[in-house]
């Protein structure tokens, strides 16, 4: 199927790319002395007198460079690498040891929520730590993630997109499937020295080898699986059928999948069990979590080794149930807006943890959400752009993201191409392993779908090192990015299957080929509703021959399948 969507973009397109490619300079070349001269640029009208202009992150005629078979080629910036270099190498004078590291990951947070991208007041959920913190770090406007929360956590942790990686959606209920047999991020991060904690949802397998003492970190203490599975079969609002039938309830009760919150420590392959998540316990998770993770950085303040802290909030996945505290403390009083102003007020306590403990300035904060908003269950998140969660439209994977390092990164916005992928190849390069050393940790046959982004956070302006983003669908290499175009190979098709009800995301469910030259154009419609391909052949070339580039190396390193589809 992935082979046939693509037949038809990439034979013409591919084609006539490579000879595109060609024929290029010789156009360029200008006119010999003492003949008219041509209207090289403008209108039959005449010559246009505008120089025009170039933008920065803007790649298209841009040739990337291989730095490893096995890996993602890179838009290289010697000058950005070496001031960045440099930059860290004072750092760690100054501190004598490579720099802590916190993921703080949310989970269903729209592109649209967070007041630094133009929600908080807006939309009725102020986010001040959230915004203060931005606004004082670099903005990532086109950051991504998968559509949906496992294949993007594995994506963080394996540096692989989901094709790679083999976790085509979440596993629910204790189906088997998880991290087992990958080199995890935590992992490598403690084979440069780093002690590695994870906190709050796990979500990447319950099997014994896909545990997270297992799969590199040292001390984890959270759940195992996804919000809704410990508590929207107890409800009777949600689930009456279960929640008051004593059968199926008992039924749900004994089922095979871990129900507690959890405390797993290296070196024990079991888990010990902290204490039952259910109606009583679930609305202060996300308190119980931050008082966790506030105890490591307050811990690891007197340590001589660095750390990596995965923190990952239970929020803002439904079923959202505040505690009291937060109970309508939101201006929009629904209980999505009440874990958003819950989730600001948790990740500003862990920056008030590394303020008092004198790590702020050594630690970098990478804040992002797993996918874009929920759609299906109100109430839910926003996104300005087309689609939700389940699909690789915008609204599914574009994701509200900023970096922050005090001192080290200057505050901006910037809209170069960054995916979460990218975050296990700068972890690993802050740590000490930058570029393609990161393959020095992995077996020959692994793909590395991320890029080393260091120089673009730390670097004064630095620029994405990413030429393209590979989007995918499901089982499917869904579309491609290359700058502001995007081509569209495999998409969801909203509306197909219900007439009632909602009409997309994972409900949307029918996914189709598109059968042509299918781009949209992300700037001028963000909304991906009018195809501009056949007005605009000459973006749809390069982007066709990047979508027949990325088509070989699945040739080469082949789709895996861990949790996938009953049609995979
Ligand atoms: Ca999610």
């Amino acid at each position: 199927m992935a082979k046939r969507i693509l037949a038809g973009w990439v034979a013409v397109i591919g084609a006539i790319a490579a000879a595109l490619l060609l024929v290029l300079p010789a156009a360029a070349e200008k006119a010999a002395p003492g003949k008219a001269p041509e209207i090289t640029r403008g209108a039959v009208t005449g010559q246009t007198q505008a120089k025009g202009y170039d933008h920065p992150n803007q790649y298209m005629h841009v040739r990337p460079v291989a730095i490893a078979e096995n890996m993602e080629p890179v838009i290289q910036h010697p000058e950005q690498d070496k001031s960045a270099k440099e930059k860290l190498a004072a750092l760690e004078k100054r501190f004598g040891k490579k720099p802590n590291i916190l993921i703080f990951i949310t989970d269903d947070m729209g592109w649209l929520d967070p007041g630094f991208n133009g929600g908080g007041e807006a939309v009725g959920n102020p986010t001040p730590n959230l915004d203060r913190l931005a606004h004082g770090g670099l903005i990532l406007t086109s950051a991504y993630s998968t559509p949906s929360c496992t294949p993007t956590r594995a994506t963080i942790h394996t540096g692989q997109n989901p094709l790679h990686h083999g976790l085509l959606r979440p596993p629910m209920y204790g189906e088997p499937g998880g991290l087992d047999g990958a080199v995890t991020l935590p992992a490598i991060l403690q084979k440069l020295g780093y002690v590695t904690q994870g906190v709050g949802k796990w979500h990447m397998g319950e099997n014994e080898g896909s545990l997270p003492q297992n799969v590199g970190y040292d001390d984890f203490y959270g759940f195992l699986g996804v919000s809704d599975m410990y508590t929207e079969w107890r409800d009777i609002y949600f689930n009456p059928e279960v929640a008051l039938s004593p059968s199926r309830f008992q039924m749900m009760e004994k089922l095979g999948f871990s129900h507690h919150n959890v405390h797993c420590i290296k070196g024990k392959k079991e888990v010990e069990n902290v204490y039952e998540i259910n109606l009583s316990t679930i609305g202060n998770l996300d308190q119980d979590w931050c008082g966790y993770s506030e105890k490591f950085i307050h811990k690891m303040a007197k340590s001589r080794k660095p750390w990596f802290l995965y923190h990952a909030t239970r929020a803002c996945h439904f079923d959202n149930y505040p505690n009291n505290e937060f109970a309508g403390k939101s201006p929009a009083r629904t209980v999505y807006s009440d874990a958003m102003v819950e989730t600001d007020a948790i990740f500003g306590r862990l920056v008030k943890a590394l303020e008092e403990t004198g790590q702020l300035d050594n630690t970098l904060i990478f804040f992002t959400s797993d996918n874009g908003p929920e759609g299906e269950v109100p109430p839910h998140g926003r996104s300005p752009f087309r689609g939700f969660k389940g699909s690789s439209w915008e609204g599914g994977v574009r994701v509200p993201t900023f970096v922050y390092w005090k001192g080290m990164i200057k505050p901006r916005r910037c809209d170069g191409l960054f995916d979460l992928a990218d975050l296990f190849n700068t972890c690993i390069s802050l740590a000490g392993s930058s570029g393609a050393g990161v393959t020095n940790f992995l077996p020959k046959n692994r793909y590395v779908d991320g890029i080393d982004q260091a120089s673009f956070l730390v670097a004064d302006n630095g620029q994405s090192n990413r030429r393209s983003r590979i989007y995918t669908l499901n089982q499917f290499f869904s579309a491609v990015r290359l700058d502001e175009f995007k081509g569209l190979m495999a998409v969801e098709l909203e509306k197909a299957i219900f007439p009632r009800g909602f009409q997309a995301g994972f409900s949307g469910g029918v996914l189709t080929q598109t059968g042509g030259v299918l781009m949209v154009n992300l700037y001028t419609d963000p909304q991906e509703d009018v195809n501009s391909g056949i007005r605009h052949i000459p973006m749809m070339v390069p982007l066709g021959a990047e979508a027949a580039r990325y088509q070989e190396v699945l040739k080469k390193y082949p789709p895996q399948v861990k949790v996938g589809f009953g049609s995979n």
